[in-house]
């Protein structure tokens, strides 16, 4: 078996979702909007898929590194393709990202799923067939009626109970809207939120994330009076030593890191300092399934969950195949938006969620994402 061809094929799709100065997603009129699916093809004509953001699988990057170590390789031989791809990033000058490795990655394990008849997260050894989600917002805005007061978020979360979901992570005011940061903000809308779901359902923060360690603190603290699950990111996750000093003054768990660069080893040195007491990992934060499952299973190794960041068939696959960790990150939501909405490019979602807040995973061969080839074969660009 060897790997004969890497293709990406551009295409257009109607998305109602706009990025605003920071790159945070809101809801917003319907445009035209663009995303790739990378394709890995083997000497049998069997292939493998993933979707990804335009700019991650530029043809010079395809051209440059990604054909360059694949062709001729076995697709079977997922970890020394992952490693010699790892290796070049460094020669790349920050070009070939971790993001670029996972859509890789992900699309060697579709091509091992669809030739095997498997579902990947079959392939690597199941935990589970169904995960429990957790409903996460978008960012708050100042749209009236959609999340720009506490109150807004309390009534979205009634939506969310009602809707199936168990859990809810709030995702409150950053940048740029007016006046945010704030913590004070942040404590209203998680205080009106737990008032509206009674004291039983887990919730979370992931809040602004270059709060100072004062202001972190305090919010900490207010969480822990609210019986809040877990404090995501609140300041930069540069300073490590900054988690773990906040770790080591809260008794809410502190999760990360997420954004950090250098996958598994960060995860490991934050472990390491107690820099977190939930560790973090996600396909496109780490490069990929392969390292994200030495991630989790470091966590396991130290006792520790880890939850994963992010949705996605790549994400869903994850926290089907781990004991040590709770949810699937449904979203990102808002009252604006109907998440349940299959997009033209798919058949099907690949997370769909029951009224009991379960996700299921898809029994298809491969990764999960039942692709509409035939939208996107006419709406090439
Ligand atoms: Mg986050």
């Amino acid at each position: 078996m060897k790997i004969v061809d890497i293709g990406v094929r551009v295409f257009r799709h109607v998305s109602t979702q706009v990025r605003d100065s920071d790159g945070h997603s809101h809801p917003g009129d319907a445009h035209d909007a663009r995303q790739a699916l990378l394709t890995i093809t083997d000497d049998d004509g069997s292939e493998g898929h993933c979707l990804s953001p335009v700019q991650v699988v530029r043809p010079h990057l395809i051209d440059g590194f990604v054909r360059h170590v694949l062709v001729g390789q076995d697709p079977f031989d997922r970890e020394r393709i992952w490693q010699e791809l790892a290796h070049w990033q460094r020669g790349s000058t920050g070009q070939l990202s971790d993001r670029a490795l996972a859509i890789v990655e992900m699309a060697l394990w579709d091509l091992a799923g669809r030739k095997l008849g498997l579902p990947v997260y079959k392939l690597i050894g199941a935990y589970r067939d169904k995960v429990p989600a957790y409903g996460s917002t978008m960012c708050g805005d100042e749209m009236k009626g959609g999340l720009a007061t506490p109150e807004d978020y309390a009534r979205y979360a009634e939506w969310l109970l009602g809707r199936g979901y168990k859990a809810i992570k709030l995702h409150t005011w950053m940048k740029p809207v007016s006046f945010a940061p704030d913590p004070r903000m942040d404590v209203k809308a998680c205080a009106a939120v737990r008032e509206a779901v009674g004291p039983d359902i887990p919730l979370m923060l992931d809040a602004y994330h270059g709060y100072s360690r004062s202001d972190a603190l305090w919010l900490g603290r207010e969480l822990q009076k609210l019986g809040y699950y877990w404090y995501e990111e609140p300041m930069n996750e540069a300073s490590m030593s900054s988690y773990a000093w906040l770790a080591a003054n809260l008794d809410i768990p502190v999760i990360g890191p997420e954004c950090m660069e250098g996958k598994f080893h960060t995860r490991a040195e934050w472990i390491k300092a107690g820099a977190c007491d939930l560790s973090r990992t996600g396909v496109h934060d780490v490069g990929g399934i392969g390292p994200s499952l030495k991630i989790i299973h470091l966590a396991e190794s130290f006792g520790m969950d880890c939850e994963v960041h992010g949705g996605g068939a790549g994400n869903l696959t994850l926290t089907a195949v781990q004991k040590n960790g709770r949810w699937y990150e449904r979203g990102l939501l808002h009252p604006f938006l109907d998440y349940d909405e299959v997009p033209e490019y798919l058949n099907a979602r690949p997370d769909p969620m029951d009224a009991d807040g379960f996700v299921h995973l898809s029994r298809l061969p491969g990764l999960g994402d039942d692709i509409n080839f035939e939208y996107i074969n006419s709406n090439l660009v």
